[in-house]
Parts: C-alpha cells; structure tokens; sequence
C-alpha cells in the first residue's frame, strides 16, 4: 500500500525530466493522470482484413503477397508495390525508400501491412504503410491499438509503454470508486483497462461516439466532479464577507415613480428575491433568466438604487459597446434625475475622460459605472464597489467575471453579484451546472407586446419577401435583414453579406440600407448600428453578429436567410430583435429547399412557439447545451472526455450521484481527479 502510493511518474521506467516535462504538457502530473489520459482513437491491428473487404480510411492489417515492385514518374516519383491476397489486389506506395527497400518486394513473397486504404489513381493504396517482407511477422494484438493525444517528441509506443506499465500496476494505485454509479454501469477499473487496450471485436465507432459504456462511466463521474465543484464552490462563497446593503423603500420609489409603466408581477418577484439577497452578510450569487424584452435592464436599475442609495458604488457590465451605451442610456434617464452620478467606460472612452472616471470611482464620486471589457483594466479601482452586473452573462468567461469581483478585495468587500442572460436555462442543466448560483426566472413579458409572428418561406420565393420589405418601410416600419454562415468562414460569410446588400439596393432604390458584420472595427459598428436606431437607416443587413439586446422598438420585420444553419436558441435571440414595440412584428425564415426531416422541425417549433424555455429545451435535445452554457464550460474549466451535446441524458443520474455523496474527503478527492489544479471555479 504505501509503495502504491508513493509511485510517482518517475518511477516508471524510460521517464526521465524531458518525457516528464512532456507529459506534463499533457496535463499529466501523476500515475493517476495517465490512467485518465484516454486515447482519442483506436487502430484495429486485432485480425486480418481481405482486401476485398478494405474500406477508405479505416486503418487495416493485410496479409498479402508481392506482385511487383515498380518505380513511377507521376507529379513525384514513387515506389509502387502491387500485392494480392485471395479477395483482391492493391497498391502500396512509397515516395522515400532506398535500393534496398526496392530490393526486398521480389515477387511471390509473403508481406503484411498496416495503414490506412484511400483512394489512389487505381482504387486503393497505401501510403507509406507499417510493413513486414517475409514470414517472419509481430502476432495480432490482442485488443484494439489506443492512438493517444500526444506532444511533439514523445511518441505514441513511448506513451503507449508508460500507461501501460500504470495499467499493470493499477491495482495498486489509489484509483477508488469515489461515488456509487448507477446499477448495472461499469466498474472504474474496468472501465479504464477497457479505454484503453478495448477487447478484440470491441466496436470502434461506439467508442469513437462515446457510447460506448465504458466512456459512459467515466463521463458521468466527470459530470459528478463538475457538479460538486459548483456546489463546493457555493459552500466557500457563502463564507466570504460582503457588505449587507441597508435596504432603502423611499429610494425605490424615487425610481418606480418615474416609470410610465408598473413593473410586471415576474419583475417584483425577482426585484424581492434580489433585494434579500442584497441585505445579507454573504454575498449575492445570482442569475436573473428572462426572455428577451421581459424587462431585465430594469430589475437591475432596482438592485442598483439600492446600493447608491446606501452610500456604495456599482458596475454593470454588458459584452458590446452599443449595448453598454444603451444600458447608460438607460440608468442615465432612470438614475440621474434621483442626483446620482454616472459614468460610461468602453473602449471608445478617451484617454482623458477615462481618468476622469478612474478618479471618480477610485474618490467614490461616481455611484455607477457602465462598461464593456474595458471594466476589466487594473486601472479601473473603485472606493467601495458592492454590486457588480453582468449582462448576457454567457458571453464572458468565468475568469471575467472573478475579475470583476475581485474589484470590490481593496475594500475588504465580496461585491453582490448579479447575472443576466436571455438564454433561457433548462433546468436539468441549471441543477447541474449553475449549482453555485440562485435562479431567478422573469417569465412574463410586459403587457402589450404583440408577439412574433413567424413563418416559413422557401428561398424560391425571395422576391415576394423583397416586395414585403419594401411596403413595410413605406408604413416607416424598420428590417433586419440576417445572412447566416455558409460555414464556419468569416470571409464567406461577409461576401453572401456584401452580395445581400447590393442585390436589395438594386431592388429596393428607394430604402436607405446598412451593412453590419464582424470585420468592421466597434466603432464601425457601433456607427451603423446608431444609425440604424436612430431611424437613419430603414434596413439593416447583419450577418449573425448582430448585437444582442439591441433595442430598436421601431424594427417589426426580420428576415433570417438560411435559418436552418442556426441553433433553435440563437434564432430565438435573433428573432428578439423584433417585437419590442407595440405594431405587430413579424419574422420570415426564408430558408433554403429542400429541408431535411430535422431542420423542419426545427423551424416549426420557432414557428410554433415565443416561449424561449420551449425553444431551450427543444434545442438541447437536438444539439447539446453548448450554445447555452457558453463560457461556462468551454474555458479554462472545459470537460475532459464529456460532450454535452453527446451526455445529455446523464443529467439526472449526475444529480441523484451527486447528491448521494456527502463525505467531504470523496468529493475533494473527485473534484481532485477531474478538475485538480484547473479550480479557477473558486474566484468566480
Ligand atoms: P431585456 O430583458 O431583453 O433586457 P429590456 O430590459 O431591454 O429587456 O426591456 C425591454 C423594453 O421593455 C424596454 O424598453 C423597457 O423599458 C421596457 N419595459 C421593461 N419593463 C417593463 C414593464 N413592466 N412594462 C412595460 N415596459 C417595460
Ligand atoms: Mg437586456
């Protein structure tokens, strides 16, 4: 027992400092790490494959014999050697090789290779295989060959030999079973040997997919540590210190009686829940879901009025420049008339008015700042920062946001914290991976919406849809105008953009039109955004950069092109710049025919429905989660081997796991196992 755990990556043999520097590149500090550094494909050198049953790319051993052995002169001279077993003949061939090597393919001689088949000018052949001449051959394997993530210089027999060698000895090792699985799934240890050195006759793609029960175990352990570590992280939050705010009515209506509207019933829940968090000693971790246009900008102003009223600063922090200037806007007309101070910091601030608002957060002068990422710079130190808002939550890292909060240390304080997003959460996933937060749902919108009409059209019928946009602006109505991606190319993606416009230009002389797309500077952008919200521009061409949480009551009509390339939920964000004013709004999805089984269902349910938790849910089934944990997951806390879009279904059985499991030393030890040094969940 004590050797067990004394071994150590240098114990193993052929490791010395510079494989060891490598397999630290690798993330593996220990004995342990290896058994979890699983292979990301496999080659099965188990049994002989017939040429007859060669297929392309699937890397295979052939047992054949030379025909001949031929020099060719094509774009580069290579060494092409025909062979043949009873099923069929194929060609190796071989831009490298000595006299020697030529000399060896004499005819009728027994040869066995491995590689890869693809297609050759005369159907298969291998590219410079693994090969053998003569009857002297290595036997099969005895289960699949794990092909491992490795660095330069460290090869996949030399990785292959060191987490063999921990395999070998993995009885010894402490690799517990930390939680009870579900009946019925896979021992660890057994899952482990299985991963790595997969029986004969194992199926690869199951593996390769991630089925595989085997993966299925681990995956849902690693989903276990995630879970815990977020819960963990809850625990040691609700240790620190912030500043419990002396909760204020009158301020609170200094504000409401400006309003022309009454909040909605789901916008005073929310504001109550908020504000009992804002009075205790521990500080405030929350997330505010609602739909877009349910009226989140205000539940903040509300938590904000609470803070300057007693005395202490806020941030409020949105991811683009035009929605911090809107957000200003906002809390400028709300905040100001009740004499409090504010102040805007983008990267458009100048350097002089820039110092000017470090200074007056650093004197306490200003109770507000409104920011993008510029809120982030070592410069910007506040005198008393206790409540930090972050907008579109999902769009800045966790790191981000620990920065944020680590503004308010100075002051000794643990600044509340307020999240936003118009993403609506499932949730199983909010149970599971904002287990370190408190939810708050807005689900109702205020009265007098119209909602979204949405319907389908065929691309086929594109002129009909140019001919409505143009009676639309004619009533002073306003359009977007959404290009989608051909692919995941920036290029591309623009010239269908500069191609859109100059098309409806030429069709539509009479509309002043925009163009908005990723390759412009903010300011660019910011400019023709302006324009447009100012009424300058009736149409607005935008590829999916369009800003989030714009708001242009006056815009009615949106055509998205090609909606059928987009996720259910970024289509909902999209279609949430329409219908924020009172004229009935409309949304054509204009997609290209024919449409597979899929995406017709897809576009129906947008069709069918407004309700964003609807459209989450539907979206989850169809794609995973990754559009909806954004950030979340997919930073420097990104998972190993799970793929939420794949292991969607073990969502509960992380939950039940995960709540099945209270002894302190198991869960350290799990969050350990997966996470280890990567907790940066802790300053979140
Ligand atoms: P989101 O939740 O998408 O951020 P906003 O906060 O931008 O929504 O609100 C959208 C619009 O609705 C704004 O013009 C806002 O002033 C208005 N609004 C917010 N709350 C109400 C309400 N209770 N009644 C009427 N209008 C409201
Ligand atoms: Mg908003």
């Amino acid at each position: 027992m004590d050797t067990a755990v004394a071994l150590s990556l240098k114990d193993l043999k052929g490791v010395g400092p510079a494989i060891a520097e490598k397999l630290t590149r690798l993330g593996v500090h220990s004995p342990i790490d290896l058994l979890f550094h699983l292979p990301r494909s496999y080659q099965d050198r188990t049994r002989i494959t017939p040429i007859g049953q060669l297929r392309q790319q699937v890397a295979a051993v052939v047992q054949a014999e030379v025909v001949q052995a031929k020099i060719t002169f094509g774009k580069r001279r290579s060494l092409v050697v025909t062979v043949r077993d009873d099923s069929g003949v194929v060609n190796l061939r071989m831009f490298h090789f000595s006299r020697g090597q030529q000399a060896q393919f004499t005819p009728g001689k027994p040869i066995r290779f491995f590689g890869e088949p693809r297609r050759g000018p005369q159907g298969f052949e291998f590219v410079h295989p693994e090969y053998q001449v003569g009857n002297q051959v290595a036997p099969l394997e005895q289960s699949l060959t794990p092909i491992y993530p490795t660095v330069d210089g460290l090869t996949q027999a030399k990785l292959r030999d060191i987490i063999d060698q921990v395999l070998a000895r993995s009885a010894h090792l402490e690799l517990d079973e930390l939680l009870a699985p579900p009946p019925g799934s896979m021992p660890l240890l057994q899952a482990v040997h299985t991963l790595h050195h997969p029986p004969v006759g194992t199926d690869i793609a199951q593996l390769t997919e991630g089925s595989h029960p085997a993966l299925q175990r681990l995956v849902l352990e690693e989903l276990v540590a995630h879970h815990l570590a977020l819960k963990a992280l809850r625990v040691r939050t609700q240790q620190h210190q912030s500043s419990p705010i002396a909760l204020s009515d009158q301020a609170d209506q200094g504000l409401m009686a400006q309003l022309p509207f009454s909040p909605t019933n789901a916008q005073s829940r929310v504001h109550t829940e908020i504000i009992d968090d804002l009075a205790l000693t521990r500080p405030m971790m929350r997330l505010v879901q609602g739909d877009v246009g349910s009226g989140k900008t205000l539940v903040a102003a509300r938590a904000i009025v609470q803070v300057i009223a007693d005395g202490k600063q806020a941030a409020m922090m949105a991811p683009t420049e035009i929605l911090a200037e809107q957000h200003f806007a906002a809390m400028s007309t709300w905040l100001s008339p009740l004499g409090y101070s504010l102040a805007l910091l983008t990267g458009r601030t100048g350097a002089a008015e820039r110092r000017a608002v470090n200074d007056g957060l650093l004197d306490g002068s200003i109770d507000l700042v409104v920011g993008t990422h510029a809120l982030f710079q070592d410069s910007v130190q506040f005198k008393q920062l206790c409540l930090a808002v972050i907008d579109e939550q999902h769009r800045f890292g966790v790191e981000q946001r620990a920065k944020l909060r680590e503004k308010g240390l100075p002051a000794g304080i643990y600044p509340h914290l307020l999240l936003m997003t118009a993403t609506p959460i499932p949730r199983t996933l909010a149970m599971t991976f904002y287990a370190d937060l408190d939810c708050s749902i807005i689900d109702e919108l205020p009265p007098g919406r119209s909602p979204v009409n949405t319907v389908l059209i065929d691309q086929a019928r594109r002129d009909e849809v140019v001919e409505r946009i143009g009676v639309a602006v004619t009533e002073n109505r306003q359009v977007y105008w959404v290009c989608t991606l051909i692919e995941e190319s920036e290029t591309l993606d623009l010239e269908a953009a500069e191609a859109t416009t100059e098309y409806l230009r030429q069709q539509l002389p009479h509309v002043s039109i925009g163009l908005v797309h990723g390759k412009l500077t903010a300011q660019q952008k910011f400019e023709v955004m302006t324009a447009f919200k100012e009424g300058e521009l009736d149409l607005l061409v935008a590829t999916t950069v369009i800003e989030v949480g714009v708001d242009v009551p006056n815009a009615s009509l949106m055509v998205i092109e090609n909606p059928e390339r987009l996720g259910l939920s970024q289509l909902h964000q999209l279609r949430g710049r329409v219908g924020r004013g009172a004229i009935a709004s409309h949304c054509v999805l204009m997609y290209g025919s024919p449409l597979s089984q899929d995406s017709k269902h897809r576009l129906q349910v947008m069709r069918d429905t407004n309700d964003g938790f609807i459209i989450a849910e539907e979206d989850l089934k169809l794609r995973g989660s990754g559009d909806i944990l954004g950030a979340r997951q997919t930073g420097e806390v990104g998972f190993k081997l799970a793929d939420l879009s794949r292991d969607m279904h073990l969502l509960n059985a992380v939950q039940q796991v995960g709540s099945s499991i209270s002894d302190p030393v198991q869960i350290n030890a799990l969050i350990h196992r997966w996470i280890g040094n990567r907790v940066r969940y802790a300053q979140s």
